[in-house]
């Protein structure tokens, strides 16, 4: 790996005679306000657009409101933490801020191994390396290439937990079936050769090693030269054994392991087997919205399209059973039956849709930036939905609203 080299914005800055903001209190924020102050940079403060975080202090700085900002002069620069940089950038702008810089230079390859942020090492180089794939796809976008950040690789409906809250809605399934693995490699060929590239993967159920096929799976997404990482997420209730564990020594390969606490059963064994192999694999606690419900509720076009654009997953592209849609919800919702299949909405591969064909089609449905019929049927995922306790489980199946109930 080449060494680090800080852009070079970064020696003026170091004079000290400019403001620096930070537009962005998440974790890219965190990990730029690191890196800045590392390399000798003082960080003025960070401003934010969720009213959440106004007026509260971050690393010592305060977080303003992009209107607090005003009274900076124009030769501040801001950097712009987050992965929405058209809407971020042009909101600087609109304020008259013009020294605008994303944070990929500043942020990739640096050493974060003894960073001070709380956040695991292994989660902030893919933190960075998102920054940067989403930076590049927003200059891509206007260049005709396709490049995915991710893409959701669904191998079972089962899962070893039942939360009666799971936004990919595993609790509505009363028959989970595993995942038709020859037509989930057909789609998954066609997809690669009609794209320019993904940076991840990330391989789900339900449980992943419910399936004892998974290792199937892993080893195929490993092989494409246009993928990254293979990020394998799991709720620490089973340790893969065999060809399951074996297909994880791979260094495109993380395991993403959730701790729901009594529930991860197996959580000491898995890390166990896991360090003693070499895998990489980091642990998070999971933080909920209540974003698990399949419910229709009436709202205007502009409601649904402020919903869709705030979403933190609306760029989850999802394969399950052959289609691609646009989010998890989407997929299993319509999976289900519970939401109306649009054609705008899903791309089809269980038939031989291929080559430019489905390249237009995965670039529209990727590209898109109103909201899906699904939308329509969610409680939202975003800054403003409402956190609820994760993983409480259910002992049934929750009842699927009837389709056309109150659809209008
Ligand atoms: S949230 Fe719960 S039910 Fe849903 S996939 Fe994760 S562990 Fe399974
Ligand atoms: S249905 Fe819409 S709001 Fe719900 S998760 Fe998907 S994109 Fe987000």
């Amino acid at each position: 790996m080449s060494p680090y080299t800080p852009p070079p914005v970064v020696e003026r800055l170091r004079a000290g005679d400019c403001p620096v903001v930070l537009f962005g209190a998440g974790d890219i924020g965190v990990m730029a306000h690191h890196v800045l102050t590392r390399l000798g940079v003082q960080v003025t403060c960070f401003a934010d657009g969720r009213s959440s975080k106004q007026g509260t202090v971050l690393r010592g700085l305060e977080i303003r409101s992009p209107e607090q900002l005003a009274d900076l002069p124009g030769t501040t620069h801001v950097f712009l933490c987050g992965n929405y940089l058209t809407t971020m950038s042009a909101r600087m702008k609109e304020l008259g801020f013009t020294h605008l810089h994303d944070c990929v230079d500043l942020l990739n390859g640096f050493d974060f191994s003894d960073a001070d942020t709380g956040m695991d090492v292994v989660l902030m180089e893919r933190k960075a390396a998102l920054h940067k794939r989403e930076t590049l796809k927003a200059r891509e976008q206007a260049e005709n290439s396709l490049v995915l950040k991710y893409l959701d690789v669904v191998v079972t409906e089962a899962c070893s937990m039942k939360c009666q809250d799971c936004s990919n809605l595993m609790q509505y399934y009363t028959k989970p079936r595993h995942s038709d693995l020859d037509l989930l490699e057909s789609a998954v060929d066609r997809i690669m050769e009609s794209i320019d590239g993904i940076y991840e993967f990330r391989v789900l159920g339900g449980e992943p090693f419910v399936n004892p096929r998974v290792h199937r799976v892993i080893d195929k997404l490993t092989s494409y030269d246009g993928v990254d990482k293979v990020v394998v997420y799991t709720n620490a209730t089973i340790v893969p054994r065999g060809a399951n564990l074996q297909c994880l020594r791979n260094d495109k390969v993380v395991v993403d392991i959730t701790d729901y606490g009594e529930h991860s059963k197996k959580l000491d064994e898995l890390l166990q087997v896991l360090t003693d192999e070499g895998i990489t694999h980091l642990t998070k606690i999971p933080v909920w919205t209540d974003s698990g419900r399949i419910n229709f509720v009436e709202r205007s076009a502009d409601v649904l399209d402020d919903m869709f654009r705030n979403c933190c997953v609306n760029d989850i592209l999802t394969l399950l059973n052959g289609k691609l849609y646009r989010c998890p919800f989407s997929a299993n919702g319509t999976n289900l039956g519970a939401i109306p299949e649009t054609s705008d909405d899903v791309v089809d591969l269980t038939g031989a849709l291929s080559g430019t064909a489905l390249r237009e089609a995965i670039r529209r449905l990727y590209g898109r930036s109103t909201h899906l019929t699904a939308c329509s049927f969610c409680n939202g995922r975003d800054y403003r939905t409402p956190r609820i306790k994760p993983a409480v489980q259910t002992r049934r199946p929750l009842l699927l609203p009837v389709l056309g109930q109150g659809c209008g």
